[in-house]
């Protein structure tokens, strides 16, 4: 009788402050029983396994291996990539573009090769473009590949909103669609504060969000990154956590609703390009991008992102 797999795989490409962050999160929330992390720095990656095993007594049950040797990833369920170059203060993710996508030029195939049924779940940056070059470069079936796409940013516009409405983070229902960059839109026509629509909730004391407040928000989610930069060098705890639930919603088979980033086919007029749009996660991958109700501007905005998205995959040759 052929071996019964009891425990779900998850390879971490990369073991620097994202993909350490990542592994962390999903050991405390009990996602992913076996997890492996790759690096090329051999001296970092055993360093961040040691640091991860010394607490696996405080989590619940779960191991923990790492490696500079690709084969670490073998049989993985899925695969998550957050290996490459990072932005420096005052560099914007397209300005990674090149360098992230060589880099998968060389890691995407040898992992394909090590790990043939995984999810790619993408969260090196620009993600998008990088989505888009992994689904190219492994031929997958498009729902197998994703990136992590405007979970993070949609995180922070809620955390936003409901700091200015003074409500609970969960009870805020809004999302950023578009590229996680510059040229994202936030879907203000759909927000809404338990049930209720954003543009008729009054805050106590000061009544509906003003246009100023609005952009002021919106100003606060597209350079939160660059902040938070500036402050520590990189980004991690939220990233960390947002992606250990895009893996909770694929080893879970979940049906959960994100934004992450896939490859649209004639979506409201955009067409062969990864972007984020509140997509069903589950096992599989993306099993659909929703067909959310948008304004005027926003469908607008959402087919300009997607032209800067695809004018950086041209340019690094896809
Ligand atoms: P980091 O420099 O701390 O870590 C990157 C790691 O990748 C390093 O340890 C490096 O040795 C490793 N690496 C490089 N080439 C490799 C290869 N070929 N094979 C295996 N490992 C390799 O950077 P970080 O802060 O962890 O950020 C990683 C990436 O994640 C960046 O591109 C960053 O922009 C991106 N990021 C994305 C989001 C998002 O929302 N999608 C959020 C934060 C960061």
């Amino acid at each position: 009788m052929p071996e019964t797999k009891t425990t779900s795989k998850v390879a971490i490409v990369g073991a620097g402050s994202v993909g350490a962050t990542i592994a962390y999160a999903c050991l405390i929330r009990g996602v992913g029983k076996q997890i492996a992390l790759f690096d090329v720095n051999r001296a970092k990656v055993d360093a961040e396994v040691l640091d991860l095993n010394h607490g696996l007594q405080f989590v619940p049950m779960a191991s923990v291996e790492g490696s500079d040797d690709v084969g670490i990833a073998a049989d993985s369920d899925i695969v998550v990539i957050t290996a490459g170059a990072k932005q420096k203060p005052g560099q914007t993710r397209m300005d990674l573009a090149a360098a992230n996508a060589n880099i998968c030029r060389k890691l995407v195939p040898q992992l394909l090769s090590v790990a043939p049924n995984a999810v790619f779940l993408l969260v090196t940056n620009p993600v998008d473009v990088i989505t888009y070059v992994t689904q190219k470069l492994t031929g997958l079936p498009p729902p197998r590949v994703l990136g992590s796409g405007t979970v993070l940013d949609s995180s922070r516009f809620r955390y936003l909103i409901a700091e200015r409405c003074r409500v609970a983070v969960q009870n805020v229902h809004a999302h950023i669609v578009g590229e996680h960059g510059d040229s994202e839109i936030p879907l203000w026509s759909s927000a809404t504060i338990a049930n209720i629509p954003l543009h008729e909730w009054a805050v106590k004391g000061h009544g509906k969000l003003t246009v100023r407040d609005r952009s002021e928000i919106f100003e606060n989610v597209k350079t939160a990154a660059q902040q938070i930069i500036q402050g520590k060098g990189a980004t991690n705890y939220a990233i960390g956590l947002s992606t250990a639930k895009i893996l909770e919603a694929l080893l879970h088979d979940e049906n959960r609703i994100l934004p992450v980033s896939s490859l649209l086919k004639d979506y409201q007029g955009v067409d062969d390009v990864c972007l984020s749009v509140p997509s069903i996660v589950n096992r599989g991958g993306v099993e659909q991008a929703l067909p959310i109700k948008m304004n005027e501007a926003e469908l607008a905005g959402l087919k300009n992102s997607a032209e800067q998205i695809r004018e950086a995959i041209r340019a690094v040759g896809f």
